[in-house]
């Protein structure tokens, strides 16, 4: 939730979550300096819906803001097709246009939309903005949004998108404000938290990412596999007589971090395990993170600085470690102790890459997005 000053700054009044929507649903609510406003928990209630919790939030909402007025509210959409190349004013024509988008983001999508139809529900009149993960990626090179399959497919929207599009966004706006000379280079942003991708952009712009058709594709993740020998997919099917839905929690659920150490999705409890299989998913998450860098290059024709951003980006400094030594080559220099300390730049004076670590921050792209619809 941000308020805006009179040039229509946003500053952050308050951030929380809703998690475990029918399970056992809580809601929590911080102030900008973290201090909790508000924390309900609801211990198995599966009747609980987006909507019935979304009535809970906004209540609050409008609670907690006093005599100031909601004037909006901004979404994350995870997928805006080929069509949505940035955040729109939802109307019920948008509305039907992004379901129709659901069957290309089948565990996200109708999530998001769930959301918007519960304010919809809630406040009629209330304008409500799309901010889509997709948009930042709309406009690559046709050649990096291509599969090798037959063209009719690609036509029918079975293509690489691109995902963490607002948080890509967010860095490149920040780095415009900070460095703008890197800002107008060549740079990969490594968005590693549980969900992680890269992303090369040059001057500002997407070129190329790991992410592709769904969030599954690139990146070693908590809980995902990344990109995975297609070939295996089949094998599971026919070989192993898995069905598709068996598959899809396979990859989504029990891979990655997770599936590689036997023990966790979460790389705070991986570093602190003694377990070989422990090291070994690290090992192999940042190992994956390296080669895919490599592929960017590629796409960049060169590079000039790298960002790591998300949780693990940011917090984790013997994965920027592992990951910055395995770009050696490219004569990154990184400065342990600057590392250690997670300070801004990370990389040695003598460096040919500018290492950063940057915060994201994506609930104020999408603000700052809306106020920009919102005209
Ligand atoms: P999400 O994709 O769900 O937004 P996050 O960006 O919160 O994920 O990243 C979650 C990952 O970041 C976890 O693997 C966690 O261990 C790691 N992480 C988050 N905060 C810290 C921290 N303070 N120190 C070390 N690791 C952290």
């Amino acid at each position: 939730m941000f308020t805006l000053d009179e040039t229509n700054r946003p500053t952050l009044s308050a951030g929380g979550q809703i998690e475990q929507i029918g399970l056992s649903p809580k809601l929590v609510a911080r102030d900008a300096d973290g201090t909790v406003l508000l924390r309900r928990d609801w211990e198995n209630n599966t009747s609980l819906d987006h909507a019935a919790l979304l009535k809970e939030l906004f209540d609050w909402g409008v609670d907690h803001l006093g005599d100031r007025e909601v004037i909006a509210i901004g979404h994350r959409v995870v997928h805006g097709g080929t069509r949505f190349a940035a955040p729109c004013l939802i109307d019920a024509e948008v509305l039907h246009a992004l379901d129709d988008l659901c069957s290309l983001a089948p565990l996200h999508q109708p999530h998001n939309l769930a959301g918007i139809r519960a304010v919809n529900a809630i406040a009629p009149d209330l304008p409500q903005i799309a901010c889509f993960d997709t948009a930042f990626h709309h406009d690559r090179a046709a050649v990096a949004t291509r599969f090798a399959i037959p063209r009719a497919l690609h036509e029918q929207g079975i293509r690489r998108y691109g995902f963490h599009g607002l948080s890509y966004e967010y860095i490149a706006r920040r780095l415009r404000e900070i460095d703008p000379a890197m800002a107008e280079g060549r740079v990969i942003v490594a968005h590693l938290g549980n969900g992680a991708s890269l992303c090369g952009i040059r001057e500002g712009r997407s070129v190329d990412t790991t992410m592709g058709f769904t969030a599954l594709d690139g990146l070693m993740m908590g809980t995902r596999s990344g990109a995975i020998d297609p070939g295996v997919i089949l094998h599971f099917q026919t070989a192993l007589g898995m069905s598709a839905a068996e598959v899809e929690d396979l990859l989504y659920k029990r891979s990655g971090l997770l599936g590689v150490s036997g023990i966790s999705s979460d790389m705070r409890a991986l570093a602190a395990s003694n377990a070989v299989e422990a090291e070994e998913a690290i090992e192999l998450f940042a190992w994956r993170a390296a080669r895919e860098a490599g592929g960017l290059m590629s796409s960049l024709e060169g590079l000039d600085g790298l960002v790591f951003t998300a949780g693990i980006g940011e917090n984790n400094a013997g994965i920027r470690t592992r990951i910055c030594q395995r770009l050696a080559w490219t004569g990154l220099v990184l400065d342990e102790a600057a590392n250690i300390r997670g300070e801004a730049i990370i990389s040695a004076p003598e460096s040919a890459v500018t290492v950063r670590i940057i915060r994201t921050d994506e609930e104020r792209m999408i603000a700052l997005h809306t106020i920009r619809v919102l005209g």
